[in-house]
């Protein structure tokens, strides 16, 4: 069986006794029947990964012991994915997609044609945090507030903006992303509607946003955020 990794809001120094509660000290408890002894890996986003023994399982929790470090902090390169939601399924799984592919930020944008009811961040938050335990990221992606498309345009930090443009007449994905540097870099997709022509002239006038095309079929959102993702770190990421 694989040693559980718990993501852990937690300093991590050598000694340290960590209180695990809730649903994750059931996970170790109940769900692995873990008892004290039992080696246990953790994480915090900050300080790398370390080993813990469970030290004591009680009706409270779990305690955990921190022994020492197993592999020091790496953050993944800085790849930013800005997506349209879908209706929750897909969100949920290109989320979790997402995570495991590496990126490191997470911001919906509301479109014209994005018809997801509320994008719930918290429940967003909690699949982050199981991708990153299974994946074996030692940081997790941070999940922002949903912004409309424009507003997020607005305050742009200047990164270049991959926008995959179903439309055609973009140049193919891996071709740009092989030949740019590995300064910070985004991937934008659209909802189930795509992107209307409005948003496509304004997005397109935009010196940092480059249009890019995903092959030429019509994929889903969430295979569009997939497929754009691994080829981006197959050319330009961590994948090499
Ligand atoms: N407007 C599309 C249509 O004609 O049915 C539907 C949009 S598609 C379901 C959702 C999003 O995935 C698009 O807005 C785009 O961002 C991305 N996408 C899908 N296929 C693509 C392709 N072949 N090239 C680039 N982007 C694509």
């Amino acid at each position: 069986m694989a040693i559980p990794r718990l993501f852990l809001d937690a300093p991590l120094a050598p000694g340290a006794a960590l209180a695990v509660a809730d649903a994750q000290a059931r996970y170790l408890a109940t769900v692995l029947r873990l008892g004290a002894g039992a080696e246990v890996r953790v994480f915090n986003g900050v300080d790398g990964e370390w080993r813990a023994e469970i030290s004591s399982v009680t009706k409270k929790g779990v305690t955990l012991a921190l022994v020492d470090q197993t592999r020091p902090q790496i953050s993944p390169p800085d790849l930013m994915l800005v997506f349209a939601p879908v209706k929750r399924h897909g969100t949920d799984l290109l989320v979790e997609k997402a995570t495991e592919l590496g990126v490191r930020v997470l911001q919906p944008v509301i479109t014209r044609r994005t018809n997801a009811e509320r994008v719930r961040t918290d429940r967003l938050r909690s699949i982050v945090i199981e991708a990153a335990e299974q994946t074996e990221r030692l940081d997790l992606p941070d999940v922002r507030e949903p912004l409309a498309l424009a507003r997020a345009l607005d305050g742009w930090d200047g990164r270049r903006i991959l926008f995959a443009d179903e439309a055609g007449d973009a140049r193919p994905l891996a071709e740009v992303a092989r030949v740019l540097d590995d300064a910070p870099l985004a991937l934008l997709t659209g909802p189930e509607g795509g992107f209307d022509p409005e948003e496509r002239r304004l997005l397109r006038a935009l010196p940092f946003v480059t249009p890019v095309s995903l092959g030429p079929r019509i994929l889903r959102a969430e295979t569009a955020v997939i497929a754009g993702l691994a080829v981006i770190q197959a050319t330009w990421g961590d994948w090499s």
